[in-house]
This record gives structure tokens, sequence and C-alpha cells, in this order.
């Protein structure tokens, strides 16, 4: 027989954890279900051989009157620290300690966590949930059912769902404006005299940030992460690696004025879904009905801000 739970949550991003934080108090029967190997989504880091950096989201820029509390709690609890050098108006900018997903991690806290886990399809049972992977098993049966993915993926998983018409379209529509984005680290044989976030004009660069310069981590290479812009990205989608990674590295090398012999680059990575624009309505969808919940950064800015506003709306939509 498979667990039963209060709530399963789907997805393990900032979005996701932040609701097992909220609900844990209340639910302490609560799993959360993600479909990589670790926590922290768009959030996350890579390891590869001693290195290790941040290969999404840079930082967590925050509005820091919304979340006073949790960013005093998160600093005090030792997995956050402020990184003035890539405040982004009208938000500060914060890492995760030692490692962005420390963070996500903390707030799943002592929920049930399941890594490596794709659900594939939902049923409802009248009064419960069932969640199916891709051989049509059982993964855990939950009284409450929380999606906290990407918009393509929620709508996926919505298809087949006794949910509202509306939620199918708002996740559809969503998903049409997702967009993919390359990545690439590399490691630079001595210091650059740059800042640490630098957002070069007219390139196929759309952000460059010092991964090594970012406070409360160990890293004893110069590793810099490189954001390719987002139409480039897409131009250049189905592009082979090597290929994106001379094009990235030769661009950094203009860009930083530095020689090509200087710079080692790892295998450029593509996020299928990196950013989302903004759609309109409800920053957080609940059926109290169906015990259906969705929470994500695609509901409001589409950023991490509008992730944790909405599992925080979402949380209180379900305590209310
Ligand atoms: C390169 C990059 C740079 C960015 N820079 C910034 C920035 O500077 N500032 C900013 O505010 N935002 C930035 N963002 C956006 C930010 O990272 C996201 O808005 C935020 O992390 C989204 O959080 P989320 O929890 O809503 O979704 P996600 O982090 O995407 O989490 C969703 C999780 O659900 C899991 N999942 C999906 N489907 C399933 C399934 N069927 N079963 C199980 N698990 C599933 C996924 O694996 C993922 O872990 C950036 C994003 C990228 C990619």
């Amino acid at each position: 027989m498979s667990d039963s739970y209060d709530f399963a949550i789907i997805g393990a991003g900032l979005a996701g954890s932040f609701c097992a934080d909220l609900l844990q108090k209340d639910y302490p029967k609560l799993c959360v279900l993600e479909k990589s190997r670790g926590t922290g989504g768009r959030l996350s880091s890579r390891r590869f051989q001693s290195l290790s950096y941040d290969l999404g989201s840079p930082c967590l820029h925050l509005d820091t009157e919304q979340f006073a509390t949790e960013l005093m709690q998160w600093q005090n609890a030792g997995v956050l620290k402020r990184w003035p050098e890539a405040d982004h108006e009208p938000y500060q900018a914060y890492v995760g300690r030692p490692s962005m997903s420390s963070l996500t991690r903390h707030l799943i806290g002592d929920a049930k966590m399941h890594t490596l886990t794709r659900v594939e399809r939902l049923e409802y049972l009248g009064d419960s949930w069932q969640l199916k992977d891709a051989n049509e098993q059982t993964i855990c049966y939950a009284n409450g059912l929380i999606i906290c993915a990407p918009a393509r993926q929620t709508c996926a998983l919505l298809a087949g769902s006794p949910c509202s018409t509306e939620w199918l379209i708002r996740s559809h529509t969503s998903s049409q404006t997702s967009r993919a984005q390359w990545c690439m680290a590399v490691e630079v044989n001595r210091e650059l005299p740059a800042p640490a976030y630098i957002a070069p004009d007219n390139s196929i660069i759309t952000r460059i940030v010092n991964d090594s310069n970012k406070p409360g981590r160990e890293n004893k290479f110069n590793i810099w992460m490189i954001q390719a812009d987002t139409e480039w990205s897409i131009q250049y989608a189905d592009s082979h690696h090597a290929q994106v990674r001379k094009a990235l590295e030769q661009e950094f090398c203009r860009i930083m004025q530095t020689d090509p012999q200087d710079v080692t680059s790892q295998s450029p990575h593509r996020w299928n879904l990196a950013r989302h624009e903004r759609t309109p309505g409800a920053i957080a969808l609940w059926d109290s009905e169906l015990k259906l919940g969705i929470a994500a950064d695609w509901l409001g800015e589409a950023n991490i801000n509008s992730a944790m506003l909405s599992a925080r709306h979402l949380c209180e939509l379900i305590h209310s």
C-alpha cells in the first residue's frame, strides 16, 4: 500500500519548498515530490568535479518589506546571506548559503521528500488524490494536492483532472510564453577587474555573474556564470553544445577583455522553461472542494518574488 498524506506538493523549487514550510505545522503528514535529483528547481546548483556553481537564478531578488520576517529568520538560520552587489531595483539580492539549495532544503524541513520522482498523472478519487508515475504505478495518495511546477508541466498535470477550464486556459496561456535560456559556467585562472554582476548591452549575453564573489561560499576557484540573451537562446535552442559553448566563450572574452587561454568553460545548460511572461489573474489558485491548489512564479511577475508571494497566498487560502 502506498503512503497517504495530508498534502502532496509537486515540485521542490522555491514555491513548493515555501509551501512545505508554511503548511508543516498544521499538516504534519506532508510530502514533496520532485523529478530532479535535488531541490531548488530554477534556483539549483551544479557540481562538476570539485566545482560547484549556481546554474539558475544567481540570487534571490526579494521585496524586503513583503518578506521582512522570512529574510530575518533565514539569515538567522544561516541559510541566506545578503549580496548587495546584485541588487536590482526594487529588489534586494540574497544568496543561499552554502549553496542555493540550502534554503529550499531548510524550508522542506521534516516533510517527506521524494526526489527523482516525476508525477505523470493525477486521479481524483472523490475525496482524495492518487498520484501516478509514467508506468501508471501509484506514487502516493493525498487528501490535498498542490502543484508548484512551471506552467507547461502544470497544464499537462491538470489535463484530465476535474479542475476548472479557467485553470487549464491560464496554465496553457502562460506555457505559451515560456522561453528557453542557455547558461554556462566559465572558470578564469586570474582575477578579473570587473564588477560581480554585469548586464552587457548589445550582446548575445544578457548577464555575467561572478559566482565566486557570493558571500558565504567557500569557492577557491574563480567562476563566472554566463546567461545568454533569451532571443539568442531561442534562435540557437537546438544547436550543438559545442557551437553554443564557443559563441558564449568568445563573447565573454570580448566583454571581459580576457585571453581565451585564461578561460575554461563548462558544458552549457539549456533551461527549457527558464522564464515566463506575466499573465493576468490571481497570484495563487485554490479549489477548496477538490482540495487542489497551484502556486508558482508564473501566476505573478514570473520571478523569485512572485514564486514566494504565490506560495504564501495559497497557504493563506488553505488556512482560511
Ligand atoms: C538562468 C535563470 C536566471 C534567473 N534569474 C532570475 C533573477 O535574477 N531574478 C529572479 O527573480 N528570477 C530569476 N529567474 C527566475 C526564477 O528562478 C524563477 O522565477 C523561480 O525560481 C521559480 O520558482 P518556482 O518554484 O515557481 O519554479 P521552479 O523553480 O521551476 O520549480 C518547479 C519544480 O517542479 C519540478 N517539477 C516540474 N514538473 C514536475 C513533475 N511532473 N513531477 C515532479 N516534479 C516536477 C521541477 O523539476 C522544479 O524543481 C531566473 C531563472 C533562470 C532559469
